[in-house]
């Protein structure tokens, strides 16, 4: 989905930005843990109620209420999900030690809860919030084998959706990430190695992460934790470091006029740049979700030449002919 073209003005930021994260806040937040596993209590029903808020008075209004409509429906299909299978505890132990992601789609074979996920999200997701085409692309999954329904799923993980089935696509993002999220919430924290990630791949399932939030604690100017597109798992990772390349020089920061809280971390290196919220205490961010609603500035640092593997639901089709395939 590319969103219309507002174009503000973007500025170049200082590294730090002006928030109050001073030594006043050193310990409020004790958590830093290296890796934190997603809490299934209302996690796809907290980011519903963020793309809601963040829709008020927004220019890309109806799209983020679909996707709150997609993330509510998530959290209905994670209520029903039949049980699953979980690599043990010896092979989560294993692969973490070996620098390897425990559930990365590549190498764990997924069981069939997904699926039970997607028949979830489709059966309970609001029909009529839906645009026609994203009806009939409903549709289509709900009539598609599973031999179908797998070959979609592959195309999605293996990062090459077709173009014609994109519509399909968010659907089936939307239920592997139901079921990814609860296997990376029922694994045991302390199978997880403690040193701190060196990637900017999730530690747990190796998929790309959404955004970067910064939150009070531990040093003056905060912490980061990225947040996994997939598995909804979020871990350390040093601040001013490319996130694909592992660079710390050459890396600078672009903001839109006005928003002092997201800034999109840029390299020179490689040509690659990712979100970054800062928290403060009055403000809430949900990264999915806040990603989405921050897709100008996407647009305006694209325009400069950096790129990153986008946010899944942003396969959202912008043409009427997008949502059909499947
Ligand atoms: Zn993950
Ligand atoms: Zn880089």
């Amino acid at each position: 989905m590319v969103p219309p073209g507002s174009r503000q003005a973007l500025s170049t930021g200082s590294p730090v930005p002006p928030s109050a994260h001073g030594e006043g806040t050193l310990g409020e937040v004790a958590a830093s843990d290296p890796i934190r596993l997603p809490d299934l209590a209302g996690l796809f029903a907290r980011r519903a109620t963020r793309l809601r808020a963040l829709a008020e008075g927004h220019e890309l209004a109806a799209y983020l209420r679909l996707m709150a409509a997609l993330a509510a429906a998530q959290e209905a299909a994670l209520g029903d999900l039949p049980p699953g299978t979980l690599p043990g505890r010896h092979a989560v132990a294993k692969a973490r030690r070996g620098g390897r992601a425990p559930i990365d789609p590549a190498t764990w074979q997924r069981d069939p809860s997904w699926r039970a996920a997607l028949a979830g999200i489709l059966r309970s997701i609001d029909v009529p919030l839906l645009p026609e085409p994203a009806q009939r692309a409903r549709t289509a999954l709900l009539e598609a084998s599973d031999e179908t329904l797998e070959a979609l799923a592959d195309r999605f993980l293996g990062g090459a959706p077709a173009a014609h089935e994109a519509g399909a696509s968010v659907f089936v993002a939307a239920a592997l990430q139901v079921a990814w999220t609860r296997m990376a919430a029922l694994l045991e924290p302390e199978d997880l190695a403690s040193d701190e990630p060196e990637t900017g791949d999730c530690p747990i399932c190796g998929s790309p992460a959404v955004a970067g939030v910064v939150a009070p604690g531990g040093t003056r100017f905060g912490h980061r934790h990225l947040h996994c597109s997939l598995c909804a798992t979020s871990w350390r990772y040093v601040r001013s470091r490319c996130v694909h390349c592992g660079a710390t020089d050459k890396v600078s920061y672009r903001q839109l006029a006005g928003t002092s809280y997201l800034r999109a971390e840029c390299c020179e290196t490689c040509r690659g740049y990712s979100k970054v919220f800062f928290v403060e205490k009055a403000r809430p961010v949900e990264p999915f979700a806040d990603d989405l609603a921050s897709l100008t500035l996407d647009l305006l640092v694209g325009e400069e030449g950096f790129s990153r593997i986008a946010n899944p639901f942003m396969l959202a089709p912008d043409t009427e002919e997008g949502w059909d395939g499947g």
